[in-house]
């Protein structure tokens, strides 16, 4: 085994060994959700108003835990196959409609309105690995979600220019203060707005699919003010 094999083979077990403690930590985490709820619905019998306010957070909190391990086996699956990148021509319309379907209930729950402004012609088909791809539209819808308020609505349009495929995603969020623009996609920056509105994140999301992105020969960028925030991406077309 040359250098070159044996550090891809370290990287390969080191993310091995990732994705087994996130899997484990998930199911855990998972038991406890369900024992709080089971309690919280006085399904084991009566609690007092205290207790449930109690159970109500502790809830809470092992559902943010749940979301940063699922971010985490994500990135990590993301990282690990970047040398397997596996293409396909397929039509992006149906990827982000599985998407936002996978969003439905958690924007739902926020009360904010995912609303997909679909092309009126049939578009080309992109040259993608759409498990990759997958990743990038899921990471800024979640976004967009995320740095949204109650009754805002997020606008998610896909267009075709020249020989490749933009897609935006739009939001009237908190934005991205312009001091903080430039450090937006470097790995584990937060910006202070959305640290002080969302404890939970990890800063790894818009570092990894703009890997991903770029790798598919693509850009990635995007234009926010106080008024919220829209995110572009391409990809190519088929040959
Ligand atoms: P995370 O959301 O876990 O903090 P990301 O890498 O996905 O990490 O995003 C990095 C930072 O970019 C966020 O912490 C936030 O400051 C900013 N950001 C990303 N998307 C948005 C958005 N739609 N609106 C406002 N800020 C955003």
């Amino acid at each position: 085994m040359n250098e070159n094999e044996k550090l891809k083979k370290m990287i390969e077990l080191k993310s091995d060994l990732i994705s087994i403690s996130a899997h484990q930590l998930r199911t855990s985490l998972s038991a406890m959700k369900w024992t709080f709820k089971m309690l919280i619905d006085k399904d084991v019998g009566d609690i007092n108003p205290e207790q449930e306010g109690m159970l109500k957070k502790s809830l809470e909190s092992s559902e943010r835990m749940v979301k940063l391990v699922n971010e985490m086996i994500s990135i990590n699956h993301a990282e690990d196959i970047s040398f397997k990148y596996n293409f396909d021509d397929i039509q992006i319309r149906a990827l982000i409609e599985d998407v936002l379907l996978d969003f439905s209930e958690e924007s739902y729950k926020k009360g904010v309105k995912l609303v997909f402004e679909k092309p009126k012609t049939k578009l080309s088909l992109v040259h993608i690995d759409d498990e990759k791809i997958r990743v990038v539209i899921q990471n800024l819808i979640e976004n967009s979600i995320k740095y949204s308020e109650k009754g805002d609505k997020v606008f998610i349009s896909n267009n075709q220019k020249d020989n490749f495929i933009e897609i935006s995603v739009k939001d009237t969020g908190i934005g991205i203060p312009q001091n903080d623009q430039e450090k937006i996609f470097g790995k584990f920056f937060r910006a202070s707005n959305a640290k002080k509105k969302e404890q939970v994140g990890s800063g790894l999301g818009l570092y990894t699919i703009k890997g991903i992105v770029e790798k598919h020969g693509g850009k990635i960028w995007f234009k926010s003010n106080n008024k919220g925030t829209t995110f572009y991406f391409t990809v190519p077309l088929s040959k």
